[in-house]
């Protein structure tokens, strides 16, 4: 069953028992970033799953900045996060909503667990305080500070909230249970003092609640029914729901897990991202080379296919690494359908049709899809000069070599039919130029006396304009540096290569970030950002035959 192109996962199934049990159930999920970074394709998996649950029961779905961490966070990033959004083509419930707009009652909530003796202003180091937690096979071990009474709890974390203390110095801690055998209960942080100006908030604060903290908070607030994470926040399902049971709050949104998007010869993680750019490995946060939505966009990946990527790798709760060629084929099964075609010769050398007397011209049309006759047709020129791509060419035939060759004859693409008879050489022996005779009956015909193999794309020397083509190949010269901990040195050297050819004339009209079929290259995308009239910049998205 598929409903709004919504592939159904295991959530559906959690979801439809909820609908058996209680027909009135208004689903509400939330997608919540922290506003630290820009958004990666795996936060495209998180955004299409909560969009996609929510839209398939009829709810809705909030967007919320997970703001609490104000030293890495700034308003760039909300504006970067809320465009991308959109731009995957979402819309959120009402206004976005902030952790920060919490601030208040979340500091009431633990004023609350204070006075009812479950949670203590703890004066250990950040150092103590962890090694006092134990490990997967020690107990932990009470911190002196647990016993303190109610009274000098609350006096303490008011005393916090005033500014009274340095940064470090203390903490309030949940009292749960040092032995737990989950480590996430052994008296986890609630609250931690930063003296750091906050992007909403500004100075109004200088204590922050931690993560676990506000995330169960404010999903009760929002009255978020299901609160769907990555399978790392498993554990701390426990400490969600003990917050929840211990406060006053009269709605409980329920945690469940899914995995996380790993995607070959990438990573998918805002920190390591910015060490990358900060190393100056890619030029920023949407270099094309990086699976940032915006890297991605810039590519020349459009909405469309970075959603049906995400419904054809599904949700579920095991952890795999998707092979690349899952989102190749997404952006090409699109192209290969909508994109005009375009001939562009990324590596070009002339040739010389000696048949044709000089200032020969002729039009010719090409057709702008080979299959779908409604994408029209365009005229392109035929003449004494033509460009091919070098790798067309090769001097000396072998068997099974369908290209241009000595004595040999191909094909050009919706013209004649052209025989190389010499080439002319440089002092170095490279070629210069080709020289061909080219059989003026076979335009639209095929010759009944032979059979042509080979077809090659050209570009009259009349009718070529020079181009700056961004050629991109996998940043990731491994398949999983995820695994690694020196990732940064598996960067493929050769990930991006420029070239400058040659590219139809009327090419500098193209809209900047359209997309085109480059014929027997690949998809192209003119680069939105740099792509002007005078400099045309293309990028590659993918090969053809790949
Ligand atoms: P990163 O490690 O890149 O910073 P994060 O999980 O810390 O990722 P958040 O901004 O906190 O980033 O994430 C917002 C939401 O997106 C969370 O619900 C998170 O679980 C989800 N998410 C992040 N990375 C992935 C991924 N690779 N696959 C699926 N969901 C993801
Ligand atoms: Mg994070």
């Amino acid at each position: 069953m598929k409903k709004n192109n919504h592939k159904i996962n295991f959530i559906n199934h959690i979801i439809n028992k909820d609908f058996e049990k209680n027909k009135k159930i208004k689903v509400r999920t939330r997608f919540p970033p922290e506003p630290n970074g820009y958004l990666h394709l795996g936060h495209a998996k998180s955004i299409c799953l909560n969009f996609g649950i929510a839209k398939y029961y009829n709810g809705t779905c909030n967007l919320r900045l997970d703001d609490t961490n104000p030293e890495k966070e700034n308003k760039n990033y909300v504006e970067s996060i809320k465009n991308d959004v959109k731009w995957l083509g979402f819309k959120w419930h009402g206004k976005e909503h902030y952790a920060s707009e919490y601030f208040n009652k979340i500091y009431q909530y633990a004023i609350e667990l204070i006075k009812k003796g479950l949670a203590y202003v703890d004066r250990m180091s950040k150092k103590e305080i962890k090694i006092h937690r134990g490990t997967l096979n020690t107990k932990g071990k009470n911190s002196i500070y647990r016993t303190q009474s109610v009274k000098e709890n609350l006096f303490l974390f008011k005393q916090m909230r005033k500014g009274r203390f340095k940064e470090g110095s203390m903490c309030l801690r949940a009292k749960i249970n040092m032995s737990s055998s989950y480590i996430i209960m052994r008296d986890p942080v609630l609250y931690r003092i930063k003296f750091v100006r906050h992007h909403k908030t500004e100075k109004k604060w200088c204590i922050f609640p931690m993560y676990d903290f506000t995330h169960c908070i404010s999903d009760a607030i929002e009255k978020i029914t299901h609160s769907l994470c990555t399978l790392e926040f498993e554990n701390n399902r426990r400490l969600y729901n003990w917050i929840l049971k211990n406060i006053n709050i009269n709605f409980y949104p329920k945690q469940y897990e899914f995995s996380k998007l790993n995607l070959e010869y990438n990573i998918l993680s805002k920190r390591k991202i910015k060490k990358i750019i900060e190393k100056k490995i890619i030029k920023g946060w949407d270099d094309p080379r990086i699976m940032t939505i915006i890297g991605l966009k810039r590519r020349g990946y459009t909405a469309s296919s970075i959603r049906e990527f995400c419904n054809r790798i599904g949700v579920s709760k095991k952890n795999n690494l998707i092979e690349i060629c899952a989102l190749e084929a997404c952006i090409s099964e699109e192209l290969n359908k909508n994109a005009n075609r375009i001939m562009a010769i990324l590596n070009p050398i002339k040739i010389i049709i000696e048949n044709l007397h000089e200032g020969y011209k002729e039009n010719i049309l090409l057709k702008n899809h080979p299959k779908n006759i409604n994408m029209g047709t365009r005229k392109a020129i035929f003449s004494k000069e033509i460009y091919i791509d070098k790798k067309d060419f090769c001097e000396n035939s072998h068997p099974g070599y369908k290209r241009l060759s000595l004595g040999k004859e191909v094909r050009l693409r919706y013209a004649y039919i052209i025989k190389a008879t010499k080439v002319e050489k440089d002092n170095k022996g490279n070629i210069k130029n080709i020289f061909c005779v080219c059989d003026l009956n076979t335009l639209g015909k095929n010759p009944t006396d032979r059979k042509i193999k080979g077809v090659i794309h050209w570009i009259s020397a009349l009718n070529a304009i020079k181009a700056k083509f961004n050629l991109y190949n996998y940043l990731f010269l491994i398949k999983n540096p995820e695994l690694e901990k020196n990732f940064l040195n598996f960067i493929n050297p050769k990930s991006l290569v420029i070239q400058y050819g040659l590219i139809e004339k009327w090419s500098k009209k193209i809209k900047p970030g359209s997309n085109y079929q480059f014929e027997r290259e690949g998809y192209f995308s003119a680069d939105y950002k740099e792509f002007t009239n005078k400099n045309l910049v293309f990028n590659r998205i993918i090969k053809l035959n790949r």
